[in-house]
């Protein structure tokens, strides 16, 4: 790999079942994500962005190819090992709601959206899923009903940057929000982000939320089909 400080997926696949009925998520994904870059991940619904997702994050395992974080193949770490970077390396912002409840029943962000992933797919128990920092999870969480969407993805992205994460994965983090709160949630994440030079990594199908991000890439079919560099992410044309 000649990346060793950023993410880099390479002949990434995915197959969901076996047979006749398998399903190609992911169909040779080649994507590297340099420190402090933002990345969206965008297409049409069932064209892999979400388990382009997951496989990046060392939440599924892929079928075949490497994930390299910092020069190490994920795929290579031991359970412990990839737990750990999971915990420490990686922050995880989901769709608007999920952490805020989440964090009411003093449940785990990602574990809680990857089971729900698993029920929604009739999925198998699958691996391990990533825990925040225990300083985050057992913080005083306000009641329920005090949580409006925007405030329970302030959160989700304070809890996502606890520990000074190398990347932050989110996939459709404004999906349930109005615009305006897209806006100021877009803002507050992508600002921590270059303050904590982290990278993220979005999934959205939103064109004006992938507007945040320095560039865009384009999936069909698992694969990806396009790619845009932005001179000018949102936040810079909005100062
Ligand atoms: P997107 O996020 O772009 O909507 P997904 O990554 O969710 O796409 O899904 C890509 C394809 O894989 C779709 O055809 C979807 O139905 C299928 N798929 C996703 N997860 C599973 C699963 N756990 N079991 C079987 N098929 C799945």
């Amino acid at each position: 790999m000649t990346d060793t400080q950023g993410l880099e997926a390479v002949a990434l696949t995915k197959t969901y079942g076996e047979g006749p009925t398998a399903t190609h998520a992911l169909a040779g994904v080649d994507l590297r994500i340099a420190p402090g870059e933002s990345v969206a991940i965008m297409g049409p619904s069932g064209s892999g962005k979400t388990t382009l997702l997951h496989v990046l994050a060392g939440i599924l395992p892929a079928t075949a190819g490497t994930v390299m974080w910092r020069g190490r193949s994920i795929a290579d770490m031991s359970d412990a090992d990839r737990t750990t970077l999971r915990r420490s390396e990686f922050g995880f912002v989901f769709q608007s709601g999920q952490p805020a409840r989440a964090a009411c029943r003093g449940e785990r962000g990602p574990a809680a959206h990857a089971r729900r992933n698993r029920r929604r797919r009739g999925d198998g128990p699958g691996p391990a899923v990533a825990q925040p920092p225990r300083s985050a999870r057992d913080g005083d969480a306000p009641p329920r009903a005090s949580f409006s969407g925007g405030q329970a993805q302030r959160v989700a992205i304070a809890r996502a940057l606890v520990g000074n994460p190398g990347v932050i994965f989110a996939d459709e983090p404004t999906g349930a929000l109005d615009q305006a709160t897209g806006w100021e949630v877009m803002n507050s994440l992508t600002t921590a982000c270059r303050a904590q030079g982290a990278s993220l990594v979005l999934v959205t199908h939103d064109v004006d939320v992938a507007h945040w991000c320095s560039r865009t890439v384009q999936m069909r079919d698992g694969l990806i089909v396009g790619e845009a560099r932005q001179a000018a992410p949102a936040q810079e044309v909005a100062r």
